[in-house]
């Protein structure tokens, strides 16, 4: 057994381990091999008493950003001493970034150049951004980074990077073309551009920055419960979460959000202006390749035609995307999930069952983290909430956002195979001003049999 700490400071054995058994059952130089390649000082871990470590300082709650100080992840350069968080950039990318630098595509050295990537108007600070417990999923400045702390980036040799960005877009959606030909949705040159049904509207991408002392609170567990977990179901793949108690930012590697504002920006936190919520979460098969067997790009698209609608009377509508496949369970798990309701007689009565069959849980999406996109925006009240789920709406009251009225997804919108998910799903809680199905009758819902596909 070599012990691989390599922090020539310190003497003691917390350090990873690698097992030399585990180099050398081809090739017994193997372990050599990658002492040799990685040197003798290679350091897989920091720990709060190491003599050497000097972390940014970072204040989450401080409404200053210099006092509240960078989100500073980045081991490169003198990251490994100053580094104030835990993780890797990017979410999932940050993996793609380490292939860019193995294959010698992307320069370790590069030094990004933001010029005119700033966003394209200033959406002003809210109280909300330093408001202790309000926002703990994301880091408020994060759009604002390359402006804020170039001198620190530079002064202090770290890499700082941008953890949101804004930008301006066009939407061209076939339905939304659809929905002008009818004449249920008129352009008006500003939201809805042209008899082509074009969109426009601004869109800010988020990456996560987790608080993990709110982050714990916000699920009701203590800080260490979620630092375990954390390290030992991704098997430790970051050990600082139990080595550096003293560093509280964590960027996990997961999916982020995209918000997309229609109307003007500015208006979202005024009480006197109106605002339709869409919160969606990802579904890649119906959102982008129109499966049926759900309800999630026709709820998508309907939220998408009632924000415009209430951007053209002067409001704003409201469009936020999560990324959180499956019910953050993943697409494996959801098609084998399908396998088994096709195959075992696909009635709403038993549509959570298999998934918890599978999964062990129906849900994985916590939604308690969800509204705090909603606080950055400066958000205090929801006038038209397009959404059935009890989940999303709990979270959002909960954390002190006013709905005033839900909007279910109409009847002719809904495919027929997705009657199975959609009654299900109402007879467990979902909003609706229509018949909840007692379980006689859920068990009389019944899907698409795949004879004949
Ligand atoms: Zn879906």
């Amino acid at each position: 057994m070599t012990t691989i700490c390599g922090n020539t400071t310190c003497s003691h054995e917390q350090g990873l381990e690698i097992n030399e058994k585990q180099f050398d059952s081809n090739n017994t130089n193997d372990n050599d091999a990658i002492i040799d390649f990685f040197g003798d000082k290679i350091r897989l871990a920091t720990f709060t008493n190491d003599s050497d470590i000097n972390p940014i300082p970072i204040e989450w709650y401080e409404s200053d950003p210099l006092k509240r100080g960078p989100v500073v992840v980045s081991k490169y350069n003198d990251g490994m001493i100053k580094h104030n968080s835990i993780g890797a950039h990017s979410g999932p990318y940050s993996i793609y970034h380490a292939l860019s630098i193995a294959s010698k595509q992307l320069d370790i050295n590069h030094k990004p150049n933001y010029l005119n990537t700033h966003p394209p108007f200033d959406f002003p600070q809210q109280k909300q951004w330093s408001i202790p417990g309000k926002i703990v999923s994301m880091d408020p400045f994060g759009h604002l980074t390359p402006w804020l702390y170039d001198n620190i980036s530079k002064n202090e040799n770290v890499e700082i990077r941008p953890t949101m960005s804004i930008t301006k877009a066009v939407l061209s959606i076939p339905e939304i073309k659809d929905e002008v030909k009818k004449g249920n949705l008129i352009p008006d040159g500003k939201i809805v551009l042209n008899d082509e049904g074009e969109m426009a509207c601004t869109k800010i991408a988020v990456d996560p920055v987790w608080y993990l002392p709110g982050v714990a609170e916000r699920l009701n567990i203590s800080e260490i419960e979620l630092r375990k977990a954390l390290f030992q179901d991704t098997n430790g793949m970051y050990p600082e979460l139990i080595s550096r108690p003293d560093i509280k930012t964590f960027c996990p590697p997961i999916g982020g959000i995209t918000a997309y504002i229609f109307g003007d920006p500015n208006n979202l936190p005024k009480e006197d202006k109106r605002l339709a919520l869409r919160i969606h979460d990802e579904c890649s098969g119906s959102d982008v390749f129109l499966s049926d067997i759900c309800s999630c790009r026709c709820y998508l698209i309907f939220g998408l035609i009632e924000a415009a609608k209430e951007a053209q009377k002067g409001g704003n509508g409201l469009v936020c995307y999560f990324r959180k496949e499956g019910r953050c369970l993943g697409e494996v798990t959801k098609y084998l999930v399908y396998n088994a309701r096709k195959r075992s007689g696909d009635t709403a009565d038993e549509y959570f069952h298999r998934t918890e069959c599978i999964a062990g849980v129906k849900d994985a999406r916590f939604q308690e983290l969800m509204p705090d996109i909603l606080h950055w925006l400066g958000i205090t009240k929801i006038d038209r909430m397009l959404s059935m789920s009890n989940m999303k709406h709990d979270a959002i009251v909960n954390s002190g956002i006013t709905i005033d009225e839900r909007i279910e997804i109409p009847d002719y919108l809904l495919p027929a195979d997705s009657r199975v998910e959609i009654d299900a799903k109402i007879a467990a809680g979902y909003f609706t001003n229509g018949h909840v199905h007692t379980t006689e009758e859920l068990k009389k819902v019944e899907g698409r049999k795949w004879e004949g596909l």
